[in-house]
């Protein structure tokens, strides 16, 4: 008897805390937010000792009424919610009333605050949760809160934290996603007196980043803008040269909110999938929009992360406003002086010098968001249910296309399937790639391949090419790994494989398992063009082979095509391939070091110029790079 007892409200308290304000940084993230949903447009945070000594948030908004400040500590307190319903169309960052409650109790808490109507502000004191003191203050209008000695009363939750400059770069992550959140709110950090981040607030998203992270990232984002039933997905995504070897810089937003995903990362990444080599991550401020009635934010305490109503429909909007802004714009790498590949891609020449030109240089040229071609990109199985999102370009006469005879083929047989009335293959006709007016930019680059003049091989490695200012040099390797890597995986997604025939078919052994897998896969190994059967308990017979194979096509080919298929295919079975497609290009492609004719020459360049994607390889490294005569012109010294 006498053992359960109702928690004293300041324990509760602290067990509260334990869940939303792990360290300085959610405190950090609580007040920031609450200085945004008091309509701030000025927001300064200082910090002492990574946040552990002191936080100090000043903004310039609402501020409180001297009679809601003492109530807004305690728990469940909030002026943002009223009941249940009003969490479906919840638009402020806070609504659980416990912030406040939670990081008083575990630490030293000042505030003082004034709204625009009170004569005179308000100045409270409180520690571990008690009020100690409330009086009337001069103030301006706003609030600023001081939290000190975090922890100073759970010393459990204490040992916990890490070094001041750990701590202090967690607050520095918070800092930069509210900033990037809202960039019509300046924020400003200041750790141990330096200003670390001070951002415009001048609504201007690229202008954000550039204060955050640089010219150089800056220079190497290309803008998002999508919208799909109801939702909108704009932003900023980063070229393959600023990717990381973590997430940490793939930031997403859902309305407004700073959150972690894994719909929404799937999508990204699945764009970036042939673009970025393995274990590289994209860097992205990507901003979705959607009515709140479609998202609940109620799935985590520190509101983190999200679960939307119609994931599907959240993974198209996000996979092809990526894809269509990666395929837009041009992705060749330039050179700079040491030689190392930076942000900068040599269409955009005028690159802008002063601070101010990088901020106009929201509209670049050639980015048209609103023509993707999904068929890259986008699961086969989801397909069919894209909308039309371009109109499709006037048929160009077969024979003016600079096409080789199995290209021809493979268009008049679209131009067949499209004319049949009600086939499978009209429904899924706005997403072909036939179908799809190439953005500008990369019409403009391929332009520029297609006339420009062969000087010649180096180290029968790279092609060496000449146009205007420009001197470009094609990985031809990597350049023809592209190239068939597309042209078998278009033939494979419209389900029409080039094969040839063996003279005679090669036999192949399998094991047990093998021989399995052969079973099971059977309509893919179809769909990339072989034509095999079993032949007994463990053999297999090919008959043909995809025509791009070349001669020299042995038993381990297959087999090691079959292990990658089934690697692959694991479980989703409507998945396209692409690593197999991959293999399969790689084993065929021209190899490094073998010379090649003038002739050979040209068709690789108007194959790759033909490209989806001609700027990098299958696992994202370039295939072309660039060096302007005038960085040549400044290794001789002729300028300086
Ligand atoms: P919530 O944000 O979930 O409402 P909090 O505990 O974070 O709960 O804050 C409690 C209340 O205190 C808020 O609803 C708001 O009315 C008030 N408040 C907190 N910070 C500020 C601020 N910087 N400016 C004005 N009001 C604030
Ligand atoms: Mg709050």
């Amino acid at each position: 008897m006498g053992r359960v007892v109702i928690l004293d409200e300041s324990t509760a308290n602290q067990i509260a805390a334990g869940e939303v304000i792990e360290r300085p940084a959610s405190v950090v993230k609580e007040m920031v937010e609450n200085s945004l949903d008091a309509n701030a447009t000025s927001i300064t945070v200082e910090i002492l000792n990574g946040g552990i000594k002191s936080i100090k948030i000043i903004d310039n908004g609402d501020g409180m009424d001297a009679d809601d400040v003492e109530m807004a500590f305690e728990r469940y307190a909030t002026s943002k919610i009223r009941s249940i319903d009003d969490l479906n169309r919840i638009s402020t960052m806070g609504f659980r009333g416990e912030a406040l409650a939670s990081i008083a109790s575990v630490s030293k808490v000042e505030v003082i605050t004034k709204t625009e109507e009170a004569e005179i502000g308000t100045r409270v004191v409180t520690e571990g949760g008690r009020v100690l003191l409330s009086e009337p203050v001069g103030a301006p209008k706003g609030t600023m809160f001081v939290v000190r000695e975090l922890f100073y009363n759970t010393p459990a939750r204490y040992k916990f934290l890490k070094k001041d400059s750990t701590e202090a770069g967690y607050i520095h992550d918070i800092i930069t996603r509210n900033a990037l959140a809202r960039p019509d709110v300046s924020i400003k950090l200041v750790n141990q007196g330096k200003t670390v981040i001070h951002t415009p607030g001048n609504h201007d998203l690229l202008s954000t980043i550039y204060s955050l992270f640089g010219k150089e990232t800056a220079n190497a984002v290309i803008p998002l803008s999508f919208k799909q039933g109801g939702i909108e997905v704009t932003g900023y995504i980063g070229k393959p040269e600023i990717s990381r070897g973590n997430r940490s810089l793939e930031m997403v937003f859902v309305n407004g909110r700073s959150v972690y995903n894994r719909v929404i990362t799937a999508a990204i990444e699945d764009a970036y999938k042939t673009r970025l080599m393995q274990k590289r991550f994209p860097f992205t401020v990507l901003k979705l929009d959607i009515s709140p009635e479609a998202v609940d934010v109620n799935v985590h305490p520190a509101k983190l992360e999200v679960r939307f109503s119609d994931e599907n429909m959240i993974y198209r909007a996000v996979n092809i406003a990526v894809s269509a802004a990666l395929s837009g714009a041009s992705l060749i790498q330039g050179v700079d002086e040491k030689g190392s590949n930076h942000a900068q891609s040599y269409s955009y020449q005028e690159t802008p010098e002063t601070e101010a030109e990088q901020v106009k240089m929201q509209g670049k040229p050639g980015i048209r968001v609103n023509q993707p071609d999904n068929s890259l990109w986008v699961p086969e199985y989801r397909k069919k249910e894209y909308p039309v999102y371009s109109k499709p370009m006037e048929p160009v006469p077969v024979s003016e296309t600079n096409t080789s005879e199995e290209e021809k083929e493979l268009i008049r047989e679209e131009r067949r399937d499209a004319a049949a009335p009600g086939t499978a293959a009209q429904a899924a006709e706005p997403i072909r790639p036939a179908a799809v007016v190439p953005a500008p930019q990369v019409q403009d680059d391929r332009e520029r391949l297609l006339n420009a003049e062969i000087v010649g091989q180096a180290f029968e490695t790279y092609i060496i090419l000449e146009d205007g200012e420009d001197l470009f040099l094609v990985d031809q390797h990597a350049a023809h790994e592209r190239i068939r890597f597309e042209k078998i995986k278009k033939q494979y997604t419209l389900e029409n494989p080039f094969s040839q025939g063996l003279l005679s078919p090669l036999t192949v052994e399998l094991t047990e398992l093998e021989m399995q897998k052969f079973n099971e896969l059977a309509p893919y190994i179809k769909k990339l063009g072989f034509d095999a059967e079993a032949f007994g308990n463990r053999t297999v017979l090919v008959r043909a082979i995809p025509s791009l194979m070349g001669s020299s096509f042995s038993a381990r080919d297959f087999r090691d095509i079959l292990g990658k298929l089934s690697q692959e295919i694991k479980g989703v079975l409507e998945i396209i391939p692409e690593e197999t497609i991959y293999m399969m290009a790689c084993k065929s492609a021209i190899k490094a070091n073998r010379s090649m004719s003038q002739m050979e020459i040209r068709g690789l360049i108007r194959d790759l110029a033909g490209c989806e994607n001609p700027y990098t390889c299958v696992h994202g490294r370039p295939n072309i790079i660039s060096i302007g005569k005038k960085e040549l012109e400044k290794k001789f010294k002729r300028i300086v």
